[in-house]
């Protein structure tokens, strides 16, 4: 998957993307990240990128031709054709869904904003969605599209390796929290591991987990548990 960045840092993209299973990733030609910064194809001595807001009121606000020319330049890197993802709190929120979807594709453009954002001019001719990570304002788009990244990057085919599988995952098929984990030692000042993590009894452990998995979404997110889903087995569990 390759992975335009339009940005005023698009280092700190890149640099969150370096460790562990995105670096992995990359190193593995399975995610190819790019950056294209706008300050690069703005004009005059300045390289002026933003601009006092029409009407008045604080902040700036991103001008249209820089980053209309560093979008055109990233699209004309590559053939593939790129749908143009502006990170921003109005945009849809991003879900595991969602991810597995983006994921999926063949090439996207993540649009950053700073400031007050971008001249909506741009945003009507350019881009093709809109994309929140949660309902709180961040000062740039930057740390949204690091979480994008990730979030598709380990998704990719081959980049997570089995132990690290994502099948199990919170939000994953079933929709479900992910059961509680535990690894060495058995006994430890803060407590011991449930016992039937250690009997070795397969179907006994499934039982377990997918008991805390419903457990815990029905504590926790009730708003994940869609109860008319729920099987017979399920709701025996719950009532457990
Ligand atoms: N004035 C804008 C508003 O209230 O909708 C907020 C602008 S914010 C300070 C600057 C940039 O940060 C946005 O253009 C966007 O790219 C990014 N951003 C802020 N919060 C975000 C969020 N929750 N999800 C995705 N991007 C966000």
């Amino acid at each position: 998957m390759r992975i335009d960045i339009v940005s005023l840092f698009p280092e700190f993209v890149a640099a969150c993307a370096g460790f562990g299973v995105v670096g992995r990733a990359q190193e593995r030609g399975l995610l190819s990240l790019h950056g294209w910064n706008p300050r690069d194809y703005a004009e005059g001595n300045y390289r002026r990128v933003d601009d006092r807001p029409f009407g008045g009121g604080p902040g700036m606000v991103m001008l249209i031709d820089p980053l209309r020319a560093a979008i055109a330049a990233a699209r004309a890197a590559d053939p593939a054709p790129a749908r143009v993802v502006y990170l921003s709190p109005q945009g849809r929120r991003l879900n595991q869904a969602r991810v597995r979807e983006l994921a999926g594709r063949e090439r996207m453009l993540l649009l950053c904003g700073r400031y007050e954002g971008v001249d909506e001019r741009l945003v009507r001719a350019e881009v093709d969605e809109e994309l929140s990570i949660g309902d709180y304002v961040l000062s740039g788009g930057e740390l949204a599209a690091a979480v994008v990244v990730d979030a598709v990057a380990r998704l990719q085919a081959g980049a997570l390796n089995d132990a690290e599988s994502a099948a199990q995952d919170s939000f994953e098929d079933d929709g479900l929290l992910d059961c509680p984990h535990y690894t060495r030692p058995v006994s430890h000042p803060l407590g011991d591991v449930p016992e039937v993590l250690l009997s070795g009894n397969h179907a006994e452990i499934s039982r377990w987990r997918r008991q805390q998995a419903l457990g815990r979404t029905w504590e926790r997110r009730p708003d994940l548990l869609d109860e008319q889903n729920l099987s017979p087995a399920d709701r025996a569990l719950l009532a457990d």
